[in-house]
């Protein structure tokens, strides 16, 4: 071993030993010295400590560096419990610098998709095909979500004594996510009308993503029908953004292990890891769900697109981890835009058609969840769910997941609306509130998972798919 790397090795046993040392000291020990000062020292180091981890001691690739950042940031988040939890802005900073170009990259990779689609005809085939694809999809997921919720039957012999206690601890949290979705409810009539934007600006500035989308498929069709000499000059401009964006990307990237340690810490340091315990057969069932769909996307992609499934899931893999990190689709957008042209050679054309309009109203994983969820509360409450309320639950579950914006837990305030449909008492909700930020995680994975499968699956049927050499 070189000198610079023993070095490094002591240096990393020091400040890990410091670590865990800081982190376990109980806040007693800190009284008197400022609590901002502490926070500062105890995450500088543990963050050094990962740094001469992950970039001193051993080569690793980008992705083994996250997945053991996750690994890190859940026994972090075990050990330390609540002091762990003030490492949360490190994974904020990491978040915010993707959210960063989220509405940028939307508008301009929009845009230039669309225009690029050529014509009329092309772009109504790649639309048609890419709606169907996230209809139908959905509605599958929700299907599985339904019928592993009437076989395991999650919510019967739930212990009457933790359902109280489970009400009783979450019934304000509940009120507040059922409160913020009566105030977020519009007529269908409105939810279209709201999708055409007043102001594009304004839109932009507020990151309305629909209304976004909106205005930039249009600018991309009118580009389209005005007269190449003056279309190329706006073109070239969003082309120049677009890639602009995508490099911010790569860049903000290499602090994903950083952010995702942060997060996971944060995310097992405040609920931990019992409640699962308490809430097992429901928790199992969504995630057994959402694991199936796991399964059926790159096996789709292997049969319908003819990659192979090891390789795809290698190519995908970082935007899944970030989805998982971050519970957040919109937030994740960007690198799943990168991984599915750069790695899944998917063309620029198709991707940045499919992937923004994905990221916002395709949400497999919300959806399932969503059927799940409806029917685990109607079991616990006794309630009965007959053939037509499974079929409602199909149709608003679809509805819900395309009006859930891509951002954490916003799936559960859209669950207020399947469950009120059905007739369902929505402070049910108390009941899963607990494990929902655990459940987000693995929901997102699936949205993100559904949009890069609908990206390969649509590149292929029209020839736009460019598999890399030897893959
Ligand atoms: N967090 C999910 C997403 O961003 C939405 C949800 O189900 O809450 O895809």
């Amino acid at each position: 071993m070189s000198s610079i790397d023993m070095r490094s090795l002591i240096l990393f046993a020091v400040s890990a030993v410091l670590s865990i040392v800081l982190y376990s000291l109980p806040a007693e020990s800190f009284a008197g010295i400022n609590p901002s000062f502490v926070q500062l020292v105890r995450g500088a180091l543990i963050i050094f400590t990962l740094y001469l981890l992950f970039e001193k001691l051993f080569k690793m690739e980008l992705h083994t560096k996250i997945l053991l950042g996750m690994a890190l940031g859940a026994l972090a988040g075990w050990l330390f419990r609540e002091s762990i939890v003030e490492i949360k802005p490190v994974g904020t900073a990491f978040i915010r610098l993707i959210q960063m170009i989220v509405v940028p990259l939307v508008l301009s990779s929009l845009i230039t998709g669309t225009a690029s689609l050529g014509d009329v005809n092309k772009m109504k085939r790649i639309g048609s095909k890419t709606l169907t694809y996230y209809l139908l999809s959905t509605a599958f997921a929700i299907t599985i979500g339904l019928v592993l919720a009437n076989v395991i039957q999650p919510g019967t012999g739930l212990n009457p004594e933790v359902k109280a206690e489970l009400l009783q601890n979450y019934s304000g949290m509940a009120d507040q996510k059922v409160s913020s979705a009566q105030e977020n409810q519009v007529s269908p009539v409105d939810t279209f009308l709201n999708m055409i934007p007043k102001n594009p600006f304004d839109a932009l500035g507020s990151g309305s993503m629909l209304q976004i989308i909106f205005f930039a498929i249009f600018v991309g069709i009118a580009l389209t029908m005005i007269s190449r000499e003056k279309a190329r000059p706006v073109l070239a401009f969003f082309e120049g953004v677009d890639e602009v964006m995508i490099k911010i990307v790569t860049i903000a990237i290499e602090l994903a292990p950083y952010g995702v340690f942060a997060l996971i810490a944060d995310a097992i340091g405040v609920f931990g890891i019992d409640i699962l315990a308490v809430l097992a057969k429901y928790t199992v069932t969504v995630a057994f769900g959402l694991v199936i769909m796991l399964i059926i996307y790159p096996t789709i992609a292997s049969r319908f697109a003819g990659v192979k499934v090891s390789q795809f899931l290698e190519d995908i893999r970082p935007a899944q981890l970030i989805a998982f990190s971050s519970s957040s689709s919109g937030a994740t957008l960007p690198v799943t835009m990168e991984v599915a042209d750069e790695k899944v050679g998917v063309s620029n054309e198709v991707s940045s058609f499919v992937l923004p309009l994905g990221a916002t109203v395709n949400m497999d994983g919300t959806a399932l969840y969503q059927g799940v969820a409806t029917v685990f509360i109607a079991q616990v409450y006794g309630i009965p769910l007959d053939i037509s309320a499974q079929l409602t639950i199909v149709l608003t579950a679809t509805l819900a997941s395309i009006g859930t914006a891509a951002a954490p837990g916003v799936g559960m305030i859209m669950l207020v609306m399947v469950l009120q449909q059905v007739g369902i008492p929505l402070e049910g909700i108390a009941l899963i509130l607990a494990v929902d930020r655990l459940l987000d995680m693995i929901r997102t994975t699936v949205n993100v998972t559904s949009d890069v499968t609908a990206a390969t699956l649509i590149a292929a049927s029209v020839g736009q798919l460019k598999r890399p050499e030897g893959a």
